[in-house]
C-alpha cells in the first residue's frame, strides 16, 4: 500500500471507530524525506490518495492540489525531534475530556508502558502554531503518546498503523480513567510495580513441553 493508501485507510478507520468527527484530526506518515499527510478541510473518510499532499520534512509542498492539514508542522516538529515514521492526531470523546481537565493521564493500567507510562498533557497553544508543536514536542520526549490541552491527543509510531493503534489504547486508557473516576478514586500504579511488569514481560515464562 502506498503511502497516500495507507492515509486513507486508516483515516476511514478513526472516523468509523469514532476518533475523530466532520474535518478534525489529521494523519502522516514519512519515507525519507518525504511526508504524506491528510489535507486541510476534508473529512477523513472522504479522502483518496490524490486528495493527499506530500510535502518535505522542511514544509515545502511536493505533490498534491490541497493544502496539507493546518496540524502539520506540528507533525514535522514529531519527526524532527523522535524517530517516529507516522504521528496520528484526533479529537477523541475521553482523550479530549483528559486532556481538559488534567495535566496527565496517571497510569493505572500496566498497558500505559505501550505509551512510555504516564501520559503528559502538553500546555495549551492556539492550534497550528509553532508554540503548539514545540509544546507537543516536549510532552512527547520518551514516550509514545501526549495529550494537547482542551484540544485532543498524539500518538507516534514506526508505521502508521502501529501509531494508529496507540491512538485507540490512548483513548481506551483515557476512558478506563474518566469511568474509573465516576466509580471511586482510581489506584494508580507505583513505580515499583510499573518495574516489575517491565521485569516480567523481558522474563516470559516458559512452559515446558511433555515428553511422551
Ligand atoms: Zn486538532
Amino acid at each position: 500500500m502506498s503511502l497516500r493508501e495507507q492515509l486513507c485507510e486508516y483515516g476511514r478507520r478513526a472516523v468509523e471507530l469514532g476518533l475523530v468527527i466532520g474535518t478534525s484530526g489529521n494523519l502522516s506518515v514519512r519515507q525519507g524525506d518525504l511526508v504524506a499527510v491528510t489535507p486541510s478541510g476534508v473529512a477523513l473518510d472522504r479522502l483518496t490518495p490524490e486528495t493527499c499532499p506530500v510535502v518535505d520534512v522542511a514544509g515545502h509542498l511536493v505533490e498534491g492540489e490541497l493544502q496539507p492539514s493546518s496540524e502539520t508542522p506540528m507533525h514535522l516538529a514529531v519527526y524532527e525531534a523522535t524517530d517516529a515514521q507516522a504521528v496520528v492526531h484526533t479529537h477523541s470523546v475521553f482523550g479530549t475530556v483528559v486532556a481538559t481537565t488534567m495535566t496527565e493521564l496517571p497510569p493505572v493500567h500496566y498497558n500505559a508502558l505501550l505509551l512510555g507510562g504516564a501520559v503528559k498533557v502538553a500546555p495549551y497553544a492556539t492550534y497550528g502554531t509553532p508554540e503548539l508543536a514545540a509544546n507537543v514536542r516536549a510532552a512527547l520526549e520518551g514516550r509514545r503518546a501526549a495529550l494537547m490541552a482542551n484540544h485532543g491527543g498524539v500518538t507516534i509510531g514506526a508505521t502508521l498503523e502501529e501509531a494508529f493503534e496507540a491512538t485507540r489504547l490512548l483513548e481506551w486508557l483515557c476512558e478506563v480513567y474518566v469511568r474509573a473516576l465516576g466509580v471511586g478514586r482510581p489506584a494508580v500504579l507505583t513505580a515499583e510495580q510499573l518495574d516489575a511488569v517491565v521485569e516480567r514481560a523481558l522474563n516470559p515464562p516458559v512452559f515446558p513441553r511433555r515428553t511422551p
